[in-house]
């Protein structure tokens, strides 16, 4: 399997830059300024990642990162972890893509064991994650199923505590988006499809890894910008990102006194293969974040470091909080 193209800093170039650092903090700076050694750390955001226009493209649900064009950076190459959450013990729904293999990947080079979740037909994107984990020494848990199942939701929390020797970071994370253009399109199943996924399985997860989470624990929820300013397209997914929004500062009020941290992320528009498998239209896919003012989607690996910061222990004043990641629109 081919590895994803490198949009960004590579460990190489980044070895580099840090070489070039080192020797020039260890010896005067002749010719050097201060400005240049800076300005060699220096990347523009605007054209870190690829831009609209994208090629048309579409995936049954719920797609394959793998088979994207172009394949989305989930910071299998960049991400450097720096022993953030060494020992920390985390699931991870939807870990085999998007936000959820970002944070997977950030999480095992910070030091910490992790299982993911993800439905069957995504065992290929799931097999890349978990050679990831491997390869940085830390334990990697595949489990595979349907959260639309309560008993396989309590099953998962049981099972990701048995596999890790415990639970102290739960990330839920898996969605399910489907767009339509009209109320009347959106059928009884597919709404409880979305209701399913992105409510009630936070809710049965939520409860069920709470035996095993201790004081310094952590709770994330991906949510969204839908949350706060929702597409006439997405109703019934955004009521459902502003239920995890409202579920993160209900649940901090509750956990916070255990010492437990809950905190949400909202992204903007992520290139994932939720937008290539019913999430978006075609028109909205191919010119996907150019109305954002750094005219242009994120990439799950651009997210990385807030799941992790909200996970470490080192923001253990953050509890209730939602960051936002939508490249200058958006809320929160
Ligand atoms: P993604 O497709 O990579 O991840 C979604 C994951 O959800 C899938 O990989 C799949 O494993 C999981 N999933 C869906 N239905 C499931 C089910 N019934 N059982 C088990 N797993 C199931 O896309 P993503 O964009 O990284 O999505 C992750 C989260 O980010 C979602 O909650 C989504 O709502 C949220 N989000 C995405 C965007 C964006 O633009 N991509 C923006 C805001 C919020
Ligand atoms: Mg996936």
């Amino acid at each position: 399997m081919s590895s994803p193209p490198d949009f960004s800093l590579t460990r190489r170039s980044v070895l580099a830059a840090t070489t070039a650092t080192l020797a020039a903090s260890a010896m005067p700076a002749f010719g050097q300024t201060t400005t240049e050694k800076e300005a060699s750390m220096l990347e523009d955001p605007t054209t870190k990642y690829p831009k609209p226009p994208f090629e048309r493209q579409s995936q049954p649900f719920p797609g394959l990162a793998g088979k994207m064009v172009p394949k989305p950076d989930h910071g299998e190459t960049s991400y450097k972890g720096s022993g953030r959450l060494i020992g920390r013990k985390a699931l991870i729904t939807g870990g085999d893509s998007g936000m959820g293999r970002a944070a997977a990947i950030a999480y095992a080079r910070e030091g910490a064991d992790v299982a993911i979740n993800y439905l069957p037909d995504e065992e290929p994107d799931a097999r890349e994650v978990i050679a990831l984990i491997e390869k940085e020494g830390r334990k990697g848990v595949a489990l595979p199923g349907d959260l639309r199942d309560e008993a396989f939701c309590q099953k998962l929390v049981e099972d990701a505590a048995a596999a890790l020797g415990g639970l102290d970071i739960l990330v839920n994370n898996a969605g399910r988006q489907q767009q339509a253009q009209a109320l009347t399109d959106i059928t009884s199943e597919a709404f409880d499809a979305t209701m399913k996924t992105n409510i009630y399985a936070m809710f049965w997860l939520t409860k069920a890894a709470l035996k095993h989470l201790k004081p310094g624990s952590a709770i994330i929820q991906t949510t969204s910008e839908q949350a706060y300013d929702p597409s006439e397209n997405l109703v019934d997914y955004a009521m459902t990102k502003a239920a995890g929004m409202n579920f993160t500062k209900s649940m901090a009020k509750q956990l916070g006194p255990k010492g437990i941290r809950v905190n949400g992320v909202a992204p903007g528009p992520i290139w994932t293969p939720l937008q290539v498998s019913g999430g978006a239209t075609m028109e909205k896919l191919m010119q996907f974040g150019g109305d954002t003012p750094l005219g242009r989607p994120g990439q799950p690996a651009e997210l990385a470091s807030i799941y992790v910061q909200l996970a470490d222990s080192s923001a253990s004043y953050a509890t209730g909080q939602v960051y936002g990641a939508a490249g200058g629109g958006g809320q929160p």
